[in-house]
Parts: structure tokens; sequence; C-alpha cells
């Protein structure tokens, strides 16, 4: 993996006495203020079992894979052609392709961890290294612009994706910084940032960036590193947006939020990626500034985005054409854009305002959202990426090429990577630092918050209260927390109980004398714990039938099935000949078995005849009606779909009209 990757390390950027800063603690966002506190990564880890499986693949393939193609595609060796000069004409890739390397590097930050050996951390290294050395001497470094050759610095704020790909540095500076290191990546991200403070600060010039991202990362920074400049600045960039600035452009201004100033919107618009990556930088900024308004401004944003634009797998964005949100209700399966990258965005604005709120409903979106949406994009294998995710695949499709770069958006499987390949990186950097959303502390006690074999320890008084969480979730519902430290004071372990299991959680305790309640979306054990104690939270996972708001046309007469936090899918692949997913109605009068992943049902198949003219006269008999011989179908995990060769998909099913 580090054949070629070297280069010679430049020791003028690295210089030692910016390596004071105290490496602060915690994830990827430590807000000053909330109801919850998060944990740092030597506070929750995985143990085993499905996520665990998920990140070791992060380790071993997916981080591996994305190194390959940045570095055959020449995006990485841009940075060497910068630094020696000669990268006028020769640049290769799209603007923004800097920000592939970024992302890259922080999810490698998050695995390589406090350690600073083995091949990971040597890679990491020679890596930086190579980015360090296009950094300019006043602190800009980007491969695209500015240098001879090149169109001028901040000459294509609408397209250009400077500021974007700054932020995408920064937060992996912030990543390396929450591991622990203080060294020359945030050392070069902190240059760049002071560059940004003077170019783009109140005495600056009046402009933002075509695509949010530096405003979530500049908070993050300042919190990092304790640098009032940089969230004084992206505080600045939040509020500058939606005042015109950018130039118009055919998909108009709401396409980057420059339609209406952040704090007067009352949804997300436009563009998915930019929506959901500025709404994240603008919690940041509300939250730092104590500016509630902001912060419910965008939390109200948010909320009527999730009532009236989002698809049951917690995707967004409903537009191919320019990766948009559509209308309230506008949601079609078939045509879904569900950008990887939006669903992670999503992610990162439901975990900072369960930080901020302590709302189990923000724990149930991230588990929809990380379950079905972002974990829909990497093939099982690692080596492949949906970067949209149609709900409802209608022909087989061809396997794309696993040697060439694809399309965003045109394969009805998985590439390997793609012309704009921001959604694998997105993947590796978020399954790295994945543990780190699953559980927070609070002065009360710790919160679990999704599921999975790990330990999580919180100081409460300067005593720990850990715990270890064992199970097979998603696939079971049982879950077992054992609590292995306990201060002498009584404090409280929340569980989140989905909303889908409100009425059906059971739980118990081997050791009476607890309180135990399930309100506001958490089972809530209070009282002195000792050390040992067991509590185990059942969530039947029986399958559920699920149906969509009449209001999205495109589902309506339709149900989609659910086991647990599952949404599951009809794929071709498995059915018997002679079946077709786009003719077949589920037959509700049936029972629905669980199977060890999913579900049992059964289908009516339609005939598969189609009449001259698809429409007919009311009380003529609708074309394929009187149906064939009922059938039993498994349904899979929608996010496992097309692993197994060419095959149509539908995650939302017709139901059979009974006589
Ligand atoms: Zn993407």
């Amino acid at each position: 993996m580090t054949k070629d990757l070297s280069v010679t390390m430049t020791s003028a950027l690295h210089d030692p006495s910016l390596a004071t800063l105290v490496p602060g603690r915690g994830g990827p966002v430590v807000p000053r203020a909330g109801a919850l506190t998060p944990l740092a990564p030597g506070e929750v880890q995985l143990t085993g079992g499905f996520w665990h499986d998920l990140q070791r693949l992060n380790a071993t393939t997916i981080i591996g894979h994305c190194l390959a193609w940045v570095d055959r595609t020449g995006w990485l060796s841009n940075f060497d052609r910068a630094a020696a000069g000669t990268i006028g004409g020769q640049h290769n890739g799209i603007e923004f392709v800097d920000s592939e390397v970024y992302k890259l590097l922080e999810a490698m930050a998050w695995e390589v961890g406090s350690s600073s050996e083995g091949e990971l951390a040597q890679t990491f290294g020679l890596l930086v290294n190579r980015v360090a050395a296009a950094q300019e001497s006043d602190g800009y470094l980007h491969t695209s612009f500015g240098r001879q050759g090149q169109p001028a610095r901040f000459s294509n704020l609408e397209w250009g994706h400077e500021l974007y790909c700054f932020g995408h540095l920064i937060q992996a500076a912030v990543a390396r910084i929450r591991q622990g290191h203080d060294d020359l990546l945030p050392a070069v991200a902190r240059r760049l940032a002071d560059f940004l403070v003077v170019e783009f600060g109140e005495e600056g010039r009046l402009a933002i960036g075509g695509h949010p991202e530096i405003e979530v990362a500049l908070v993050e920074f300042g919190r990092a590193t304790n640098t009032q400049a940089y969230i004084d600045l992206a505080a600045v960039l939040v509020e500058r947006r939606g005042r015109g600035l950018l130039h118009p452009i055919d998909y108009g201004q709401a396409y980057f939020q420059d339609d209406m100033p952040v704090r007067e919107a009352t949804t997300l618009r436009g563009h998915s990626v930019r929506a959901l990556y500025l709404s994240a930088g603008a919690i940041d900024v509300g939250i730092e500034r104590g500016d509630a308004e902001l912060v419910d401004a965008v939390e109200g944003q948010y909320l009527a985005t999730l009532a009236r634009r989002t698809y049951v797998t917690g995707g967004m964005g409903s537009h191919h054409r320019d990766e948009a949100f559509g209308d309230d209700f506008e949601l079609p399966h078939d045509r879904a854009y569900a950008e990887t990258c939006a669903a992670i965005g999503s992610v990162m604005v439901s975990w900072r305002l369960l930080l901020h709120s302590g709302s189990a409903r923000y724990g149930d979106v991230i588990e929809r959202t990380l379950l079905n949406a972002v974990l829909a994009s990497p093939r099982e294998d690692g080596k492949a990426f949906f970067y949209s995710n149609t709900l409802h695949q209608r022909t087989l499709g061809t396997p794309p090429s696993e040697d060439v770069a694809s399309p965003r958006a045109q394969s009805s499987m998985r590439a390997p990577w793609f012309d704009v390949s921001c959604c694998p990186t997105n993947v590796a950097r978020t399954l790295a630092s994945a543990h780190l959303y699953f559980a927070t502390c609070s002065d009360a006690g710790i919160q679990i918050h999704q599921y999975g074999d790990f330990t999580a320890t919180c100081s409460i008084g300067g005593e720990d209260l850990a715990v270890e969480v064992s199970t097979a979730y998603p696939y079971e519902g049982d879950i077992t927390v054992t609590v292995t430290a306990a201060p002498d004071a009584p404090v409280e372990l929340a569980l989140r109980v989905p909303a889908w299991a409100e009425k059906t959680a059971s739980w118990s305790a081997d050791r009476p004398g607890r309180t135990t309640t399930l309100e506001d979306g958490y089972l809530r054990v209070t009282g002195k714990l000792e050390p040992g104690t067991h509590i185990v939270l059942s969530l039947p996972l029986t399958p559920r039938v699920v149906r969509p708001d009449p209001r999205i046309d495109d589902a309506r007469g339709q149900v989609v099935i659910e086991r647990g936090p599952l949404v599951l899918a009809l794929e071709s692949v498995g059915l018997p000949q002679g079946v077709d997913t786009e003719c077949v109605d589920i037959d509700l009068n049936s029972p629905i078995e669980s199977t060890p992943t999913g579900a049992r049902v059964t289908l009516i198949p339609r005939t598969d005849s189609t009449p001259a003219w698809p429409y007919m006269d009311q009380g003529d008999m609708s074309p394929g009606a009187g149906g064939g011989t009922p059938i039993l179908a498994d349904l899979i995990p929608y996010a496992r779909w097309a692993n197994r060769g060419p095959s149509t998909m539908r995650v939302t099913l017709p139901v059979a009209q009974n006589p």
C-alpha cells in the first residue's frame, strides 16, 4: 500500500512551535454546551459483531481501495505537482478532488487512532507530507487554483469548491487532534484556517463558497484548538449565506442555499448535501454562540424535511438533475437520488441535535439512516459503492467495470469509483468513526443510542460508570447491558427504545431495587448500580407493515415491510423463475414470517400482459389482474441488495386487492 506514496518530508512546514495545543477529547463533534456529552475514542470501543465487522472491512479494504483509486487517478499526485510548481495544465480530475484525499486522511486518522506505528500510520504520515508540501507560504492549499497556468484563487466560488476542500482538510485535522496527535496535519490546517480568517473574515472579501462544509469544519477546529477566531469566521460565513453573494445559476440560488438567510428558511431545499452540511455548521455556530434562534431555526427546517422530504430509508434528495430536495412529498422511488453523502450529512445533523436536545428521536433517525441509507452504499466486499441510492430498480442493468471510474448516478449496481467520487471516502470516514455515535454521558449517567457489541465508559463526579453491551442487533432484538464499573452514588442508565418498539419492548434487570421507566424514547434504569448487574432490553423484531403517507403519490396503494430497524426490499434474485418484481402484489391477509435477516411474505404474481394502451376505462379489468398462484418470497435488508449480481428490486410493494 505504501509503494509509490513516499515523498521527502518538507521539514520547513513542520514547525514544532505550533505543537503546543493540548489535544482535545471527544469524537467528530464536541459542543460547548448541550444535554449530552459525546464520548472520546478511548471511551467507547466496538468489541465484535455487526459494526465491528464493518469497521474491520473499512480498515482492511475500503480505505486501501480508496487510496489505490486516488493514486491511480492522479488525484494524489496533484499535490506533488503543485509542490513542484508543475501543476498548471497538469491537474487530474475535477476541481475538487483534493477533498477525496482529505476525507481519506480523516478516515485514516480515526482508524490509526493514537498509534504511531503500523502500516496505516506510516501511510498516513507519508500522505500528510505530500499534502503539506503543496501548502503555499501564506497558508493557501489547493491543487486546482492559483498557481501558474491555473485559474486565480477564488475565481469560481460557485463551482470551484475551494472552501469545501479546505473544510475536509480541516476535519481530517480535527480527527487527528481528537486521537491525541498534534503534529503536521493540524499545523497545516491551522495555517490554512489562519489564512481564511484574514481572507474571508469581517475585514476580508465579502464572499461565501458554493458548497458549504467549511463552516462545520471551522467550528470544530475552533473547538479542538481553542481558537475563537475560527468559530467567528464560521459564524460570518453562515450569516452571509442567503444574501445573493453567489452568481445566479440555472438551478436557482436555492441550489446552494443562497436564496434566503439561514435563520429565515423553513425547510431544507436545494442540493441535499450542501443543505445538510450547512445545517450541521449552522447548528454548531448557534451552540457555540448561545444563539438559540439559529439552532431552533435549523432544527425546525430539519424536522420539516424529515416529515415531508425523506425516504423511508432516511435517504434525502429526490432530483437527479440537481441532486436536490424535491417539493414536499415529492419522493419518487424509482428516481430517488438519495445520495450517500446526503445520508451522511443527515447523520451529522441528527447527531448534533441529539447532543443538543437529548431527544431519542434523533437517535432513531441516526439508526435508520446509518443502517438503511449509509450502509446501502458499500458492496459487501468493500470494493464498490452506490453514489445515488434508488429504492426501485426496474431493469437488471449492467455491472460497471471494476477498472474504470463510473458516472456518479448512472449505474444500477455499485461501482468501484466515480468521476466525482465523494461518496466512497465519505463512507470510509463515517465507518471509521461510527462507534463514536453509540453512547454519550451526562451528569446523570450514560446514554446508549445505538446497539452493537461495545464498551463505553463515562466519568461521573470523578468516578467511572462503565458498561459492556452485547447483542446480535440489528438481526436479533435482545440487548444485554452489563455494568462493569459504577460510582457509589445513584446514576442513570438510559437505553434508547426506537419509536417502532415503544409499545412492544420489554426488559429485565437481575438485581432488584432500581427504578425503571420507559419515557421519551429511553428505558431509564435509575439507582445505585453494582458492577455485574445485567439489564436485558428486548426489542421484538416482528416484521411490520408500514404505510407511506398517501401524499407520497409514488407509493400510494403500496406498503413497506420493516423488521426492527431494517427496511426490507424485494429483490429479483431468489424469486421463482418467471416471477417479476414489477408484476407482484403482496398479500397482507397472509402471515408475514420473520427470517434470520428479513421477512417471508406471500406474493400474488400478476400476469405480465402489456396491452397496446396501458390505460383502461373504469370497470374494465386492469392488466394482469386475476393473479397467479400465490408464492412465498423472502425480503432482504434493503442495504444489502445488489450483492448477488444484476437484479431488479423494490422497497414499496403494491398491496393485493383481495375480493
Ligand atoms: Zn457523495
